[in-house]
């Protein structure tokens, strides 16, 4: 479903990512860990070329993007492309402030698909019930807690049907009672076939959920595998001094 081949991101002359290699199948979900400042973020926004990289390659389903290649009007259809079969959620929930729950899960299909009015309402109402959020509709965010506002932001991510969905730390500005019913919400989703990249530094729901855990540091994928044993018996020492279950 995702593929990425020798991705290279550099910002002047610090390199950020060196050559990121590798493949998300589709309904798997796969947990991205490391520590701060190792490219999580910028890996992922190169997948959607929010941030273009220097090179390489993203395929996403049947869209194909060589990077570092000038910009005429096929490629920016083919990014348009790419972001549009992309959800993205971010850590910080990005809502707009001036529109209820309901008119922030609308406002994509409506926008960007030209969808029927009536018809991406209903779809709304479906996504916000589907998360928790049917009584809530009519919130604006500030009416919402975080945890709210972040089920809000997956129902947004999800009104366009996305071939893929992507997380950067979903959970990390909630506040801690708040992170669970959001991390339920992604479990469900991944239990119905969802194909996600999740960066998270939630250990319990990369063992429960994912098919596998993607340890990256300094721009490189350090190892990869299944939970078991990431968590468990990492081959490389990095894995283990950062993930490996102490005690
Ligand atoms: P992570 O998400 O793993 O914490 P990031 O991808 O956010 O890491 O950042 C990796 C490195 O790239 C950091 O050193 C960060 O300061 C740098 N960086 C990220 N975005 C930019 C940018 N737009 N301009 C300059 N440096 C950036
Ligand atoms: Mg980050």
């Amino acid at each position: 479903m995702v593929e990425l081949k020798n991705i290279k991101k550099s910002f002047g002359d610090h390199v950020v990512l060196k050559d990121i290699n590798f493949s998300v199948g589709k309904n798997e979900v796969v947990v991205i860990m490391g520590p701060s400042g190792s490219g999580k973020s910028t890996l992922l926004r190169c997948i959607t070329f929010l941030e273009e990289p220097d090179g390489g390659k993203v395929k996403l389903g049947e869209f194909n993007l060589q990077a570092g290649l000038p910009l005429n009007k096929e490629r920016k259809n083919m990014i348009r492309a790419l972001r549009q079969n992309t959800g993205f959620v971010f850590q910080q929930f990005n809502l707009f402030s001036h529109r209820t729950a309901l008119e922030n899960v609308m406002e994509g299909p409506i926008v960007i698909k030209k969808m029927d009015r009536q018809k991406a309402k209903e779809n709304a109402i479906e996504l916000l019930s589907k998360v928790g959020l049917a009584d809530k509709m009519d919130h604006y965010p500030a009416q919402l807690s975080g945890g709210q506002q972040q089920r809000v932001a997956i129902a947004r991510a999800l009104s366009m049907k996305p071939m893929v969905m992507l997380y950067d730390e979903p959970t990390s500005a909630l506040d801690p009672e708040l992170v669970r019913e959001v991390l339920l919400v992604m479990k469900e989703l991944a239990k119905e076939g969802m194909t996600m990249i999740v960066v998270t530094h939630e250990r319990g729901f990369a063992r429960d959920v994912a098919d596998r855990v993607v340890f990256m540091e300094d721009g490189l994928v350090v190892e990869e595998g299944s939970p078991e044993k990431m968590f468990g018996s990492p081959v490389k020492e990095r894995t283990r001094e950062f993930l490996q279950d102490v005690g």
